[in-house]
């Protein structure tokens, strides 16, 4: 039995296999064979599996974000069949006589040649296809994690460090627990584990060898790391999960309550989500209305644009789950560890404070309008609220707004109905705090960021780890600062939220609801919990 140490992210108990999680390095290996037909042979029976795994992921994108989502899988898998292809990789096999991952990574590097030196806008998007579903191929040769995923059983995932691309990408139904070697726990990845209700630990520094495959236990209350417990560890840990699991039954008492304290005050309670995947636990922890979805994770999801179609798809859908609630929708926030490759974004020496967020909108005005016209049409089928993140000025609000207006003017234009949208703007700055009695006078709502508003004020960058002990958002300048934006917020009739992770925070509620805060936005296990504090509260 080996006991190591961690950071918790997310709070509860795991007990399974460990998997590590490897990076696919993208190096394929040139070796001799000597019996064709047996590689031959593996290479069809790679190929029949890939085309398994493309078939699930398309039936999984159906369900999660509709057909046109799903559809680049089907295209995938006419590209693996297709017999131009085929022929190069058998072709290179047999007459080189060299092994099925680098006859396939060849073919993959001249087709995809071939397609970019095309006029055709169409087939140049093409090569980024073939390359995704060749390493997909090379993965399934080597007989890669990601091949074996779909099929094992849930485990603890065990990583050096995890992108947040990478962790949206993770079928959720087979993660028990997460446990890190590096990593912040203030970082979208950890926000992510959050959203998906599994014990995360990170900063445990583990062996790989020992780790890969053993029996472990996560304690995500004292931040521990169990590896090959005896038997009465496991045992202890065993009851300890009964008793969470009935702990949670008790809360589900809450279901169906109004969020009001003794006094009378009501307090609306909203979940925080990623995506639609996100949608069941919002729904079974009973929200009141989705407080701040992270639409970037949409753009993160995807290896180009979505489109306004794919867009309007899944803004609807989350809309009409949401039955009439109110869906606030914060438009793209990428930039700083939320990386998107498609963006060809420079590299920056402080990317946290560099070309991020609105400011890429109102940059590249042409991706903003899309995600508008989405948003706007989505409308038409529920109630939606729109945030900005990241702002700073009046101007940019200004603008924002000029923008939204023309948007909406065009969709009237052309006969397209709209809902009424409250217009809202995140406070995650402290110029924001500071101009907060004018930014009031702007929008219908405003919802902290405390997550950024920490960073910027304490002047401590969220993804640093070394840092993580001092990243205190219980800090009296962050208290201060939220106390200023509600009273200046209501001196002009506008409501407003806390969606930044102290939100959650159950040792402040009491301090919020007395500040005067309308709302809190929380990831969905959060809700019951926080019910249950402000209905024994006076
Ligand atoms: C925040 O900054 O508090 C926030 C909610 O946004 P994000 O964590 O996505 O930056
Ligand atoms: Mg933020």
């Amino acid at each position: 039995m080996n006991s190591l140490t961690g950071k918790t992210v997310f709070a509860g108990i795991a007990i399974g296999r460990i998997k590590l999680h490897k990076k696919e390095t993208g190096v394929v290996r040139r070796y001799k064979i000597s019996d064709i037909p047996t590689e031959l042979k593996r290479l069809e029976t790679a190929l029949d599996k890939t085309d398994g795994e493309l078939e699930a992921l398309y039936n999984k994108a159906l369900s999660e974000v509709g057909e046109s989502g799903a559809d680049i899988f089907d295209v995938h898998r006419m590209m693996l069949k297709d017999q131009d292809y085929l022929d190069s990789i058998n072709n290179i096999i047999s007459g080189e006589k060299v092994n099925a991952e680098f006859a396939v990574a060849v073919t993959a590097d001249n087709f995809a040649k071939m397609f970019s030196s095309m006029e055709d806008e169409y087939f140049k998007a093409r090569a980024a296809d073939i390359k995704d579903i060749s390493e997909r191929l090379i993965s399934v040769l080597k007989g890669g994690a990601g091949a074996d995923e779909a099929s094992s059983e849930p485990v603890i995932l065990a990583a050096e460090d995890l992108s947040p691309s990478e962790t949206v990408q993770l079928d959720k139904s087979k993660i028990l627990a997460f446990v890190t070697k590096y990593g912040s726990s203030n970082s979208h990845t950890a926000i992510l584990a959050r959203t998906m209700n599994i014990p995360a630990l990170i900063g445990v520094d583990f062996d790989e060898e020992q780790t890969d495959g053993a029996q472990a236990i996560v304690d995500g209350i004292k931040g521990k790391l169990i590896i090959d417990p005896d038997g009465e560890t496991l045992e202890k840990y065993k009851k300890l999960k009964q008793e969470e699991e009935e702990k949670a039954r008790l809360l589900l008492e809450m279901k169906g309550k109004e969020t009001v304290t003794k006094s009378g005050r009501k307090i609306r309670l909203y979940s925080n989500i990623g995506g639609t995947g996100d949608l069941p636990a919002v729904l079974e922890n009973d929200a009141e209305g989705i407080g701040l979805f992270r639409s970037e994770f949409l753009y993160l999801e995807k290896d180009n644009y979505p489109t306004e179609e794919e867009q309007f798809d899944v803004y609807k859908t989350v809309v009409q789950a949401m039955a009439g609630k109110l869906v606030i929708i914060r438009t793209l926030d990428i930039g700083a560890d939320k990386q998107i490759g498609y963006f060809d974004l420079e590299k920056e020496d402080n990317p946290a404070m560099g070309y991020r967020a609105i400011r890429i909108c109102l940059d590249r005005p042409e991706i903003f309008k899309t995600q508008l016209r989405a948003l706007y049409r989505a409308s038409a089928y529920g109630n939606i609220g729109i945030m900005f993140p990241m702002i700073i000025s009046v101007d940019e609000v200004k603008k924002i707004k000029e923008i939204a207006e023309s948007v909406r003017a065009g969709l009237k234009a052309d006969g397209i109905s709209i809902g009424s949208v409250e217009l809202g703007v995140m406070i995650e700055t402290p110029a924001a705090v500071m101009i907060s009695d004018d930014l009031a006078k702007e929008v219908d709502f405003f919802s902290i960021g405390t997550n950024d508003l920490t960073q910027y004020t304490l002047a401590i960058d969220r993804q640093n780890r070394r840092l993580d002990n001092i990243y205190d958002p219980h800090h009296p300048a962050i208290l201060k600062m939220i106390k200023t934006v509600v009273d200046n917020a209501h001196k002009h009739d506008t409501w407003v939220g806390i969606c930044g992770e102290l939100g959650a925070d159950l040792s402040l509620t009491e301090t919020f609801v007395k500040m005067g805060i309308d709302e809190l936005s929380v990831s969905p296990n959060f809700i019951l919990p926080l019910r249950k504090t402000i209905i024994n509260m006076q």
